[in-house]
């Protein structure tokens, strides 16, 4: 049972290729698109932010809705989340999904798995119609608003930290680094660049391959 001087705990992540092995924007990219990368290089050119670099590659989509929705599907959601889910609350550890990307895919991957509490998401909204494409829109009413990435993944952790909480974040991307910087070592998760930029700047994490390790991870090492 929890005492009352518990600490507060919880684990904030990232969604694509985080929680998911593939990045949602690269399936769609060399899947769909053809690999044009124009409007990435506007973005690295500092031309466009990087909600309007994803925005404007997800509204060129048009396949049927359900042709995307099966490419969702194959995006490598953990298939044990339900129950790692429960375990990471059975030692008192609740899940945040903090996202760059779009509500409306990682909405149908968590309504997949019948939660009874699912957790909370923050990401940018949108809606799918084959004529226009994935439209996604500025979370302008949220709390975590960011006007270049939409969600700001820093505010979120920012919000949670404080007397007797503990934070851990998990991410992939350098958008996942300033958050990531914001909490200790060993509850700072990390893969792909994200582990890259870590280890450049000389800043210490915990790797990961697949997201299902982390859970493992906190429950063994960080319960009480
Ligand atoms: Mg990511």
């Amino acid at each position: 049972m929890k005492s009352p001087d518990s600490p507060r705990k919880i684990l904030v992540t990232d969604f694509d290729g985080t929680l998911t092995q593939v990045d949602f924007f690269q399936a769609v990219l060399e899947r769909l698109l053809g690999d044009d990368m124009s409007i990435w290089h506007s973005y690295c050119q500092g031309k466009i932010t990087h909600f309007e670099a994803l925005a404007g590659y997800y509204q060129q989509i048009r396949l049927s809705e359900i042709s995307l929705k099966s490419l969702v599907g194959e995006l490598g959601f953990p298939p044990q989340f339900s129950l790692l889910l429960d375990q990471l609350r059975f030692a008192h550890w609740d899940l945040v999904i903090a996202s760059a990307g779009c509500e409306w895919y990682i909405q149908q991957l968590i309504d997949a798995q019948n939660l009874k509490c699912p957790p909370t998401i923050h990401a940018n909204k949108g809606s799918y119609s084959k004529e226009f494409g994935l439209i996604m829109q500025l979370p302008k009413d949220s709390p975590h608003y960011d006007p270049n990435i939409g969600i700001s993944k820093t505010s979120v952790v920012k919000s949670h930290q404080g007397l007797n909480q503990w934070v851990a974040f998990a991410g992939d991307g350098p958008t996942d680094l300033a958050p990531a910087l914001l909490v200790e070592p060993h509850l700072r998760f990390a893969k792909g660049s994200l582990a890259r930029l870590l280890s450049e700047k000389g800043e210490s994490f915990v790797p990961f391959d697949r997201w299902e390790e982390i859970p493992f991870h906190l429950i063994r090492y960080h319960s009480k």
